[in-house]
């Protein structure tokens, strides 16, 4: 379609040449409004700039697209095509419409259409004036929405009015109800308050009796009139009025509706009550019903029924307690079965460990040969349980069928017998381990427990032991003979626990005893001289009990060594007593002898101690005179001596010097067992630092180094105990060649004594001089090697023999010696 707009005329054109023709002037007149053409199809083929505007697009963005595009909704789009048909057909319209802005918001048009028709009466376009009634719309909108609302404000206040206008309708019913009812009511209440049987009064809230019936007349025995303005303390008694004035508050607010009392008549007599309190207006006036009911009846009833209760109360705790008695007595009863049984279970278990722990085979077997009981060393020796031998028969799988027929034989001789039979011991094979074994069996017919027929109790006992100790004890007792026999000057007596002789042995048999025939065999009873019996048997019982001691005994001139011996079986059970004797009066005399020259010995060494301690002591007085006086000659005389005269004096003197200081150290050996000293506890650790101090500058000589272990303090004489040490230590520092000294002391503690050790690093000590050392004046080197005079060791020895102990050494030569000594724990005074 073309769209051909020349001078004033608009030349509309479509595809078949057909042309409308519109004077511009026509539409001039409308220019302030919208205007667009459609096609017959409804597309915009033309558009003027005041209905993009009303749109909000722009010309090229509407220009061909179709007009049902910017309509609101389908129904205006319906609505429009609609009218577009009918311009098609030539009829113009004005109708309103809504449509859709670009923006989205609605825009409301008042459109007025025509249809272009050409010259040949073809439809060609319709052409639309709109103006934007949007506002006009919006307006009569909101008027619409004001209408509707208020019309729904009018509906709900007139359903609220008429609703409101129901209750009232209601309420005045119910009024004019009420009052009827409340006329009827009141009228009820009277009769019912006047004819009532119970008392009914009207009270005030301070207790004021407003009103009365007839019964409450009766009640007080006083007239309605009597009654009128009384106060309820009036009808009351006294003892009740403290209570009433607490009540009454509660009472008047409504807390206590219903309570008990009690009330008072004209005559004085008091009526328990029980009163029911109704709040009601009386006169206009708030007051309270009072519904009283005398509850004498009740009340009586009541006490009647609380000593029924208090008699049947008694009466549950007499019954109670005599049945908690009988329960008691029934417990003590129970308890004493229950500890009865107890007692039985506790004797039944005991037998049956007793029967149990018996080694002998114990068991019980009735007539038929089963086992009613076996005990433990039974089921043993069957490799079985208790529980599975009782209620069972011997079976040839145990013994043999010549064994169970001879049982079955004693069985059968003990019924006959019907009194205990001891068998011979005899030898089966043991049917678990399968080795031979010896049973001693007794059998015994005893009373059935369950009928009056016999059982069998029997006991068999392993005596394979002593069978075999029997055995043994013939080899020994022949043994016992041959030693007796062949040891010279001896006797042997072998009794068993019966004190019969078994053995008698020996040379002395027959001359401190009566002869071997007259004894073997025999008891002591039948063997001793009566006077001695109690005297032996004594004896011989305590060896019996396992007592082993010797003694000596003077018989007949002769010194006897007589040695008690149990002799035990393989058990330890004492089965033979043994008494040896053996000569001893030679050994004796040599003894004796042996005494009496130590004794003599002893003796003589005391005086050589004397002599060498007198002689020493003597012998230092012209020593020192000697030593003085040639000393004297040496210095007068010098010049008038030669050389050879001064070297002998000099020499001389030496001599005398040594043999002073020999006498000095035997005096001081001599004085240790001459000058008694007292004992005393002795810290040895200090007492080796006193002697370390001694030998300071012996100690700084040779270097030395002394390590002191564990010290003790002992009982001991002290100056000799420093003296001990000091030799030994002393010696230790002086026998050591070409190194430092090195002495180490300790203690080591035993059962009864200390033992000592000091050991050194020196030049040692050959083994073939360990004893000879400690003798006095005994030396090793000469005084130009070492120094001393030989009695150090000899007094170490004296001190430590006097102190109850030992002394010896241990060396290796060039490594060092180690000497030991020991002090006895207990030392009451030196020996
Ligand atoms: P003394 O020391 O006066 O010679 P003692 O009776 O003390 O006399 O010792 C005797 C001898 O035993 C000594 O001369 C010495 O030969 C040897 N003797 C003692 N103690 C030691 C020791 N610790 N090491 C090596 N020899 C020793």
């Amino acid at each position: 379609m073309i769209i051909n707009q020349t001078n004033d005329l608009i030349t509309i054109t479509d595809n078949s040449d057909s042309v409308a023709t519109v004077h511009f002037k026509q539409i001039v007149d409308w220019i302030n409004e919208g205007i667009f053409c459609v096609n017959a199809e409804g597309k915009i083929i033309y558009a003027n700039e005041q209905f993009c505007r009303n749109l909000g697009y722009t010309h090229s963005e509407i220009i061909n697209t179709s007009i049902f595009d910017y309509f609101w909704s389908e129904d205006h789009i319906k609505y429009a095509k609609q009218k577009l048909e009918l311009r098609k057909k030539g009829l113009s319209d004005i109708y309103e419409s809504k449509m859709r802005k670009k923006n989205g918001s609605p825009v409301w048009l008042r459109v007025n259409g025509k249809p272009m028709f050409n010259q040949q009466g073809k439809f060609v376009a319709s052409i639309t004036l709109h103006i934007d009634i949007t506002q006009q719309r919006m307006l009569e909108e909101e008027l619409m929405l004001a209408k509707e609302d208020l019309e729904a404000k009018v509906i709900s206040r007139t359903r609220q009015l008429s609703e409101a206008n129901q209750m009232l309708k209601e309420q005045i019913r119910e009024r004019k109800l009420a009052q009827i009812s409340m006329a009827n009511s009141e009228k009820r209440f009277h009769d019912i308050f006047m004819n009532s049987p119970d008392a009914i009064y009207v009270e005030s809230a301070d207790g004021i009796v407003l009103d009365v019936n007839e019964a409450t007349c009766q009640l007080h025995r006083l007239s309605k009139q009597e009654l009128i303005g009384k106060s309820i303390y009036f009808l009351s008694p006294e003892h009740k009025h403290t209570e009433i004035k607490n009540r009454q508050p509660k009472i008047a607010s409504g807390e206590i509706k219903k309570f008990e009392s009690a009330c008072i008549t004209q005559d004085g007599r008091e009526i328990p009550i029980e009163i029911s309190v109704a709040p009601i207006q009386f006169k206009d006036r708030p007051a309270m019903l009072m519904h009283v009911r005398d509850i004498t009846d009740r009340k009586k009833h009541e006490a009647i029924l609380h000593q029924l209760n208090e008699e049947l109360e008694q009466k549950v705790k007499e019954r109670t307690k005599a049945l908690e008695e009988v329960n008691l007595q029934l417990q003590a009863q129970i308890e004493e079965k229950q500890k009865f049984q107890d007692d039985i279970q506790r004797q039944k278990d005991f037998l049956r460990q007793i029967i149990d722990s018996t080694p002998s085979m114990l068991y019980v077997k009735d007539s038929a040969g089963k086992y009613l009981l076996t005990n433990q060393s039974m089921a043993d020796f069957y490799g079985l349980t208790t529980e599975e031998m009782e209620g069972h028969y011997d079976t040839e799988d145990k013994f043999d069928q010549q064994q169970l027929e001879e049982f079955l034989a004693q069985d059968e001789a003990v019924f006959q017998k019907g009194d205990k039979l001891q068998f011979p011991e005899k030898s089966y094979i043991h049917p678990t381990t399968g080795e031979p074994i010896w049973l001693s069996t007794i059998k015994k017919p005893i009373p059935s427990l369950a009928s009056n027929t016999l059982n069998i109790l029997g006991v068999s006992t392993d005596v394979t032991a002593i069978k075999t100790a029997k055995e043994d004890l013939k080899i020994s007792e022949q043994l016992y003979r041959e030693i007796a026999r062949n040891l010279p000057n001896a006797g042997m007596f072998i009794f068993d626990t019966e004190l019969r002789y078994l053995v008698a042995e020996g040379a002395l048999i027959g001359t401190i005893s009566r002869s071997k025939e007259e004894i073997e065999g025999k008891t002591i009873y039948e063997s001793i001289h009566p006077d001695e019996v109690s005297r032996v048997e004594k004896i011989y019982r305590l060896i019996l009990e396992g007592n082993n001691s010797e003694m000596e005994q003077e018989f007949k001139n002769r010194s006897l060594k007589v040695y008690h011996i149990p002799i035990h079986n393989e058990q330890g059970k004492v089965i033979y007593g043994m008494v040896m004797i053996l000569d001893i009066s030679d050994l004796k005399k040599i003894q004796l002898e042996l005494e009496r020259r130590a004794v003599e010995l002893q003796r003589s060494n005391e005086e050589l101690e004397r002599f060498a301690y007198v002689a020493s002591h003597d012998l230092q007085g012209p020593l020192r005179t000697i030593v003085s006086y040639l000393q004297l000659l040496e210095t007068r005389y010098k010049s008038k001596l030669d050389t050879e005269a001064t070297e002998f004096i000099h020499y001389s003197v030496n001599g005398a010097k040594r043999m002073q200081s020999l006498i000095q150290d035997l005096l001081n050996y001599s004085r240790l067992s001459i000058t008694p000293k007292p004992l005393s506890d002795v810290d040895v650790r200090d007492l080796i630092q006193v002697v370390t101090n001694n030998l300071q500058s012996a100690i700084k000589q040779t270097n030395a180094e002394i390590v002191i272990g564990e010290m003790p303090v002992i009982r001991a004489e002290k100056s000799q105990l420093l003296q001990l040490f000091q030799n030994l230590i002393d010696n230790g520092l002086k026998f050591v060649k070409d190194k430092d000294a090195r002495i180490e002391i300790n203690a080591i503690e035993h059962d009864d004594e200390w033992e000592f050790t000091i050991s050194d690093n020196g030049i040692g000590i050959r083994e073939d001089f360990k004893e000879r050392i400690f003798q006095i004046f005994q030396r090793l080197h000469t005084d130009s090697e070492y120094s001393g005079t030989g009695v150090g060791l000899a007094i170490c020895k004296k001190i430590v023999l006097l102190h109850g102990g030992k002394i010896w050494l241990n060396s290796t030569v060039n490594e060092g010696t180690t000497f030991h000594f020991t002090i006895r724990k207990k030392i009451f005074k030196l020996a």
